[in-house]
């Protein structure tokens, strides 16, 4: 009983229900931020949810133990029958294994099977046999293209990105991501910023 309850006081760091538009629908979207392990990379110039982490030392079966609390509560707070999208973020990236363990990739397909579900990661995470793993046990064939890998790409241009955001990657690692994403059987989804920090030191 005192296990339960205090593995029902873990909470995701947001969580909220809205709707979502897709091809020519609106959707009902249950979007949850996740605390994680933490950002593997953790130097984005806008970012802070890389703060919105575990700190200190964890074992990975505490942190997986503190995930599958927040999915625990997640799945007490709102019934499936209400939303047919989910978005997913986390402290980092989705699909980074120091982060977000397999088992709970697993947990999460089970969880949304049947859903359409969408996941934030860096493009270096995007692996073919992590995608066709999750997608196995996500789909029931109620989606043509189940899950999409979102990646926050920012902007087209390496220079912006680099030294306005230091995010890390290229066009070009992004480029490399989509297409693996897509050989998996995944959509791909870009976030993008408007006006990072530091834009006029870049274009005078
Ligand atoms: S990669 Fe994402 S989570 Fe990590 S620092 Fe950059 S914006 Fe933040």
């Amino acid at each position: 009983m005192m296990l339960m309850i205090s593995e029902m006081t873990e909470k995701p760091v947001a969580h909220w229900r809205g709707q979502e538009r897709y091809g020519n629908e609106l959707l009902e979207c249950l979007t949850v931020i996740f605390k994680s392990g933490g950002c593997s990379w953790s130097k984005c110039s806008m970012c802070s949810y890389r703060h919105e982490r575990y700190y200190g030392r964890y074992s990975a079966d505490i942190l997986i133990k503190n995930l599958r609390a927040q999915l625990a509560w997640v799945s007490s707070q709102y019934r499936p029958e209400e939303y047919r999208m989910v978005k997913i973020f986390t402290s980092g990236s989705f699909f980074d294994p120091h982060e977000i363990p397999a088992e709970f990739l697993a947990d999460i397909a089970n969880t949304f099977r049947g859903k359409l579900v969408i996941a934030e990661t860096r493009p270096e995470f995007v692996k073919t046999d992590t995608i066709s793993r999750f997608i196995d046990l996500l789909d029931d064939g109620s989606w043509k293209i189940p899950f999409y890998c979102a990646i926050g790409l920012e902007t087209s241009s390496d220079i912006i990105r680099e030294k306005c955001i230091n995010k890390g990657f290229s066009f070009l690692d992004f480029k490399q991501a989509a297409s693996i994403s897509h050989s998996a059987g995944a959509g791909v989804k870009a976030y993008l910023l408007f006006k990072p920090l530091f834009l006029k030191n870049v274009i005078q």
